[in-house]
């Protein structure tokens, strides 16, 4: 016959089991802001799902994600911020809406290179801002640096989107690193000089620019022209990527500029566990390899395979190793300079 004692104890043992149950449900999900698009992610967090059990959601916005993480406070629904570059990433941080992670996982997937010394942001792929060039009117070995963009034979052949989308920013914070503002400053001008057009458009508009015979060379990032040779939605983007040869610049000196989508843990994070699960399998052999494959990137955790395509197209070139630090720390400079030249204008 069970006591009166015994029943208690029955009845303490299944409420504590409840409680420990509830949050054990309510915290199977992880919330991710993105800057990056959803369906770029989705594989991977899929593969994450399967393996954990944790749900991952994700609000995505080209723009204003991190003004939304600031005015909602304590009470954001965001985990994790997610971004195709550098530079948001240290507006977060800069901010103060990131925490620290200290985890021996990611230390161990991401080169120090690729992740913030203080633990605030971490690379998950790199990318190259690559030139691309007209097959039939560019010869091979006719430019071969950022620099040679401002040669006057170029008059009126570039293409590139705006001077002050991420991209180019970064890379003309690189820029500015080597050569300093007042040189930089004038290879802005001088690659003003000789664009085809007003900037406009994405990266891939350049490269159907170069195709529509509107200008010879354009600027893009690397893994675009994966996206477009294997686009079997939209095959004519298959017509744009065949009309192009693809350069890595300063070969002979510092390498091509690299820039990296990464992703840092919010100040307010209520998922925060499954949030740091998260980044680690993000850094993971797996996803690593699935980064590889499905977005033409290159993954950070050394060792990963290569992707077929890019062995084909993008083989072995050496990178720019200038920290993504210096970078970021240059962009707000760089923004100055594209105002100050009139770059877009
Ligand atoms: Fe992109």
């Amino acid at each position: 016959m069970v006591s009166f004692h015994g029943i208690k104890r029955l009845c303490i043992i299944t409420f504590i089991s409840i409680i420990s149950a509830i949050p054990a449900y309510a915290a199977q999900e992880v919330n991710i802001y993105s800057a990056r698009q959803a369906f770029l992610i989705k594989p991977m967090l899929d593969a994450f799902s399967q393996e954990t059990g944790i749900k991952a959601n994700v609000i995505f916005a080209k723009q204003g994600l991190i003004e939304r993480i600031a005015n909602e406070g304590r009470n954001t629904h965001a985990d994790l911020f997610l971004t195709p570059d550098i530079g948001p990433l240290y507006d977060m941080v800069n901010k103060g809406l990131t925490q620290a992670v200290d985890s021996p996982i990611l230390g161990g997937n991401i080169p120090t290179q690729f992740r913030d010394p203080n633990g605030h942001w971490f690379g998950l792929t790199t990318r190259s801002r690559i030139i691309y060039l007209a097959k039939d009117r560019v010869k091979q070995g006719d430019i071969l640096r950022y620099e040679d963009l401002v040669d006057p034979k170029w008059k009126g052949k570039i293409c590139t989107r705006s001077g002050k989308h991420s991209y180019n920013l970064s890379l003309i914070g690189s820029m500015i690193a080597i050569h300093g503002e007042a040189e930089t400053e004038q290879w802005l001008r001088g690659v003003k000089a000789n664009l085809a057009r007003k900037p406009q458009g994405n990266d891939r508009a350049q490269v159907k620019a170069i195709k529509e015979g509107v200008c010879d060379i354009a600027l893009g990032n690397s893994y675009y022209f994966g996206n477009m040779i294997t686009n079997a939605e939209k095959p004519e983007q298959i017509e744009w990527a065949k009309s192009v040869n693809l350069l890595f610049p300063n070969q002979s000196d510092r390498g091509a500029h690299m820039n990296i989508s990464g992703i840092a843990l919010t100040k307010h994070a209520k998922n925060k566990g499954n949030a740091i699960k998260l980044m680690e399998f993000l850094s993971g052999p797996l996803a690593q390899y699935m980064y590889a494959q499905e977005n033409f990137e290159f993954p950070v955790r050394p060792g990963t395979p290569k992707s077929s395509l890019i062995q084909q197209y993008m083989g072995n070139f050496k990178a720019d190793e200038l920290s993504l630090a210096t970078i970021a720390a240059n962009r707000s400079q760089a923004s100055k300079l594209v105002d100050k030249v009139g770059f877009d204008n």
